[in-house]
């Protein structure tokens, strides 16, 4: 069997294991939260609330839609053209050429142009974020923020790099095998290693303060069978108004982390509903879930890519005779991208899908839909949600159930349990 056989039986097989994934991991079988409850729970909003964070979200949408674009076509022009073929090449000429140079230097360019011709929608957003209160930071703290995730993703993009084109190098015909592991393996670190090294270049951390609220959520956890190392608190309004909680680590390491501002901005009892949500994701596992079909989505991409990079077609399109060089890197970017857009709403859907578990846990946990309700109330305020966005936005893009399905999740929990 050539190499080109085994890339597409690999493939299927892969496509297989992902179906699998997403059909046993992923719970389909959602809570109920009828439209009617939604409906009454948006009357129940306050009007001023529900315009205000329309008004912010329709304020945000050009920007971010500019952004795509304005992304997609840079990727477009540069991998299906010569041009960015031609601009690897002219970072790697001071060095000779050397193919290290072209991967490494070339291939930063290539994804640092993008971010850049897009920097002015990023800055375009942020002014509207202070114009609605939300952002607390500076231009200059916004600047440097901007400046430390350029350097992580240059870190980590020189690594990735120099890493693919060394296998490429090594093993010309069989890199798509090598790369589509590497690329698992990838996925894997950046979910369990990169917060655990990443959070603290954004934040400080400081444990909570012992009090009824840390005994009540270190015995939450407990009681949950998510047994928690401490109760961190994140000084976030450093940069923002908006309110948060997250569990991070494994086992032994995991810890609550809470937003300063969700102390200030939040009740106690409502603290405790957000800290029983995120319970809800150590406890099904949520990180392991997008870890696996995050792993296996990126290995069959890898050995897809090597498969349609064999396509003359399209490499007569990007001037290059074969994927494999630091040449058709911007061709690999394009190809990304585009996959990357369609994927948008499958990745969606599935985060929806996670975050309802997590939320039916919440109500379990602590058994108080009210507070629920007026937790998911409070949060909306403060981060400015559009209660009920239109069907396409959350089609496309929204990662969580929208205000209103959260606060009918509530009401439909509360006549079952009879609470
Ligand atoms: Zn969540």
């Amino acid at each position: 069997m050539t190499p080109r056989a085994w890339a597409l039986l690999t493939l299927g097989g892969l496509v297989v294991a992902l179906l699998v994934a997403v059909a046993l991991l992923v719970p389909w079988s959602r809570p109920p939260a009828p439209r009617a409850d939604q409906l009454a729970a948006l009357r129940d909003l306050p009007a001023e609330q529900v315009s205000r964070g329309r008004a912010f979200h329709g304020a945000l949408r050009p920007a971010a839609w500019s952004a795509l674009a304005v992304g997609l076509v840079v990727a477009v022009l540069l991998g299906l053209t010569p041009l960015g073929g031609r601009l690897v090449e002219l970072v790697g000429r001071p060095f000779g050429g050397h193919w290290i140079a072209q991967a490494v230097l070339g291939g930063l360019a290539v994804m640092f142009l993008a971010d850049l011709l897009t920097l002015p929608f990023a800055a375009w957003r942020r002014t509207v974020l202070v114009r609605y209160g939300l952002s607390t930071q500076s231009w200059g703290g916004w600047a440097v923020d901007l400046l430390k995730s350029y350097a992580v993703s240059a870190v980590i993009g020189a690594l990735v790099l120099l890493g693919f084109y060394t296998v490429v190098r090594l093993a010309p015909r069989w890199w798509w095998a090598f790369g589509a592991a590497g690329a698992a393996a990838l996925v894997v670190v950046l979910s369990f290693v990169l917060p655990v090294l990443v959070e603290p270049v954004f934040n400080r951390f400081t444990p909570m303060e012992p009090g009824p609220l840390r005994s009540e959520l270190t015995a939450m956890a407990a009681r949950d069978g998510v047994p928690v190392r401490d109760v961190l608190v994140a000084d976030a309004s450093r940069r923002t108004s908006a309110v948060n909680a997250y569990v991070s680590g494994l086992g032994p390491t995991r810890r609550v982390v809470v937003y300063d501002t969700l102390l200030r901005e939040a009740e106690p009892a409502e603290v405790t509903s957000v800290v029983a949500h995120e319970l809800g994701h150590a406890k099904d596992r949520d990180v392991w879930t997008g870890t696996v079909l995050g792993a296996l989505g990126a290995a069959a991409a890898v050995v897809a890519l090597y498969l349609i990079g064999s396509w003359t077609p399209l490499l007569r399109l990007a001037g290059v005779d074969s994927i494999a060089q630091p040449r058709a890197f911007p061709l690999l970017i394009a190809l990304v991208t585009v996959a990357g857009l369609l994927a948008t709403p499958a990745q969606a859907l599935v985060s929806r899908r996670i975050e309802a578990r997590a939320d039916a846990h919440a109500l379990a946990l602590t058994g108080d839909p009210a507070t629920f309700e007026a937790m998911q109330r409070r949060l909306a305020g403060v981060n400015l949600a559009d209660p009920d966005p239109p069907r396409w936005e959350r089609l496309w893009s929204a990662t969580h159930p929208s205000t209103v399905e959260r606060m009918a999740a509530a009401r439909a929990y509360a006549r079952e349990s009879g609470r």
